[in-house]
């Protein structure tokens, strides 16, 4: 066996339906926290607002301004009233970007923070953390980052919709499809990631046929933690490069990105990650995973072009640019010519090449 390192990241993981009127309450009480806060984006205030009702004698408070993209100035409003109301845990009750927030705030204050998760990103599970100041997206990790506490409730994400299911969950086998193939991958995270990308690629098809499919939010849930297990564990290559590029330079949209560049940057490693392909094969139930991931975005009837995100032809220039500006690891060596032959396909929309 290939000779690998393993590190485990600490967290305590309750998973079920029904949970949120007496969990947080439990977890609240088990790390004797009495000043929590709660950090939702506007679309969930009500959301936030009503678990706040189910702990019934706790100081509680909610911060409802999380924002894509984490940008400093909020984590600083939100700092000051953390100070104010003297917060001693912080409740993250939405997708990645209201985690993040949660995130960038104990990264200054070391606050015990529970995660509540809305969407499959699998930001909870990591700790990694992307801020932007001055329009400039920068990304660290520490083990101050990652929450302690993760509370995935399905009956939460009976109301994410159907498209924003769909975006969210590739997001999340992005994840798991890159950590095969990372320069830290090993046989423990190897397993967790072929297992996400079964349950992912298993319920998305079930949930745009039936959003209130609690049996298919529930495998979709449990594989967007696999999938986040997976990122938190071990880096990532080329896919996330880009898809940070492209989101940093032309501000597309996260999980719509991913889901549009995933085949093409899988077609480009494939022949170099032969393994990895066999694990994803095998999870998908198919012969050819960079095409069976583009037939997959396009059957539910997510975006599988950067035109149609609104990106410009001429900013693929500005991608290959930044692309080696800043190199990552990667299984393929990164040449100019496929790259753009990558970055064109998925402009474009056609299906994924090797070339
Ligand atoms: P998001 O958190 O931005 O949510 C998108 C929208 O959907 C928001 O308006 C939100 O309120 C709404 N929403 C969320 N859950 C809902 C639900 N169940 N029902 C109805 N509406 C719901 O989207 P996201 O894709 O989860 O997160 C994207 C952000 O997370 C990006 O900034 C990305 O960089 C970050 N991210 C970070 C990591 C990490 O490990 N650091 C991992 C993945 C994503």
């Amino acid at each position: 066996m290939t000779p690998f390192v393993y590190t485990a990241n600490p967290v305590r993981v309750l998973f079920g339906s029904d949970l949120l009127k007496t969990a947080l309450a439990e977890e609240l009480t088990r790390i004797d926290a009495k000043k929590p806060m709660i950090l939702t984006t506007p679309e969930q205030e009500s959301d936030g607002r009503k678990l706040a009702q189910y702990l019934r004698g706790v100081e509680c408070s909610v911060f409802p301004g999380a924002r894509m993209h984490t940008p400093v100035d909020t984590t600083l409003r939100a700092m000051d009233e953390v100070g104010r109301r003297e917060t001693d845990c912080l409740v993250a009750l939405g997708g990645g970007s209201t985690i993040g927030l949660a995130k960038a705030i104990a990264l200054r204050t070391d606050l015990h923070q529970i995660a509540i998760p809305t969407t499959y990103a699998g930001s909870e599970a990591t700790p990694i953390l992307g801020e932007t100041e001055n329009g400039v997206k920068t990304t660290q990790s520490s083990a101050r980052i990652l929450p302690e506490v993760i509370l995935y409730d399905v009956d939460l994400t009976l109301s994410l919709p159907p498209a924003l299911s769909v975006t969210s969950g590739i997001n999340a086998i992005a994840h798991a499809v890159e950590g095969l193939y990372s320069q830290q991958s090993n046989p423990i995270i190897s397993l967790i990631a072929e297992e996400g990308i079964r349950a992912l690629t298993s319920g998305l098809p079930r949930i745009v046929a039936d959003p209130s499919d609690t049996e298919a939010r529930s495998n979709a849930l449990y594989g967007a933690w696999l999938c986040g297990t997976t990122l938190g564990a071990v880096g990532m290559a080329i896919h996330h490069k880009l898809c940070h590029a492209l989101g940093g330079a032309f501000d597309l949209p996260h999980s719509q990105t991913h889901t549009v560049i995933l085949p093409h940057a899988l077609a480009y490693n494939a022949p170099y990650v032969i393994d990895a392909l066999n694990r994803i094969e095998r999870a998908i139930g198919t012969e050819n995973a960079p095409l069976a991931l583009y037939n997959l975005a396009k059957s539910l009837g997510a975006p599988t072009s950067l035109k149609e995100l609104g990106m410009p032809r001429e900013g693929l220039d500005r991608i290959v640019e930044l692309t080696f500006k800043k190199q990552y690891w990667n299984p393929a060596p990164l040449e100019e010519a496929r790259l753009r032959g990558l970055l064109l396909r998925a402009w474009e929309g056609a299906p994924p090449g090797t070339d």
